[in-house]
């Protein structure tokens, strides 16, 4: 039977983009919750700095106070060296380093050419062995990039050969601004697997222009062996001004359960989780199953 592996990232890349700031406990109570649900990797944290990121200030305090339940793995988002140096320190199991695909973005996100983030990855991946620590890339804006427009392919493929040859534990495709559509995902998916081997694919989708969860289907149906999501669909993208979330965790749970893709996570006990969120951040949020509920009824399934 098909399967996929979902990486809750509503923790970090979700609340990372809401402008209502979670209390520690608040953020530990979402883990949590999604861990009850059946998620067995979070991306729990983000170790940029605190002056550029507020939301993700308190990533220490978090770490501190997760579950650590057998295997549950907790990723952390590193920009940098620096990045690498608290995840480490504050105990993550994995760590996420995203790598743009264009020069104008990822110096706006790291201050340095894609190049040299690179660079960086590879010396984060030396660490990561003799840390035990899995290192991924997460190759961001490799569907069009909202400062250089479209991406190419070959930069995407060239792109990811790198991180292959570097090491990566575990290699994504990032639609961080929500531009992509089914067969732009065919196209790339396609095209990168052979030049990354073995690695693992995970792909990233965000909703904004309605075609995450068509997004998430064709990474299924090309071989993307984990997908993220976030509780609710929370975020956006700061430099996406109109960005939405990334795809539902409950919606994507919904359509695979139809489809019986396995995963693992269990719609009844998310969309427990889901209210608790938006109650948390004091908004609706975008998820679709938390508004038309699932299909059949819990009672009919009964
Ligand atoms: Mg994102």
């Amino acid at each position: 039977m098909a399967s996929v592996e979902i990486v809750e990232v509503g923790p970090r890349d979700g609340l990372q983009n809401e402008d209502v700031i979670l209390s520690t406990e608040q953020k530990v109570a979402m883990i949590e919750g999604v861990i009850a649900a059946g998620v067995r990797r979070v991306e729990a944290v983000s170790f940029a700095h605190p002056k550029y990121v507020p939301q993700m200030a308190d990533a220490e305090a978090v770490m501190e106070s997760v579950p650590r339940s057998d295997g549950v793995t907790y990723i952390g988002l590193i920009m940098n060296w620096r990045g690498w140096e608290r995840a480490v320190k504050a105990g993550v199991d994995e760590v996420n380093m995203p790598i743009v695909a264009t020069d104008t973005f990822n110096r706006k996100n790291q201050g340095v050419d894609t190049a040299e983030s690179i660079e960086v990855f590879g010396q984060v991946v030396e660490a990561g062995r003799d840390a035990g620590i899995g290192v991924s890339a997460v190759i961001a804006a490799s569907f069009g990039c909202p400062f250089e427009g479209e991406v190419p392919v070959a930069r995407v493929v060239d792109i990811a050969g790198k991180l292959a040859e570097a090491g990566a534990h575990e290699i994504a495709l990032a639609d961080t601004i929500g531009v992509g559509d089914p067969w732009s995902v065919e196209e790339r998916v396609s095209a990168v697997k052979p030049v990354i081997g073995d690695v693992k694919l995970r792909a990233h989708f965000h909703d904004t222009r309605n075609t995450g969860i068509a997004n998430a289907y064709a990474g299924v149906e090309n071989g993307v062996q984990a997908l993220d999501a976030s509780i609710g669909g929370i975020g956006g993208c700061p430099f996406a001004p109109a960005a939405t979330g990334n795809i539902a965790t409950e919606d994507l749970v919904y359509m695979l359960d139809r489809a019986g893709v396995e995963h693992g996570l269990s719609l009844e006990r998310l969309l427990e989780v889901t209210p608790t969120v938006a109650e948390a951040l004091g908004k609706e949020v975008p998820s679709a199953l938390l508004r038309a509920g699932t299909f059949p009824s819990p009672m009919e399934q009964a």
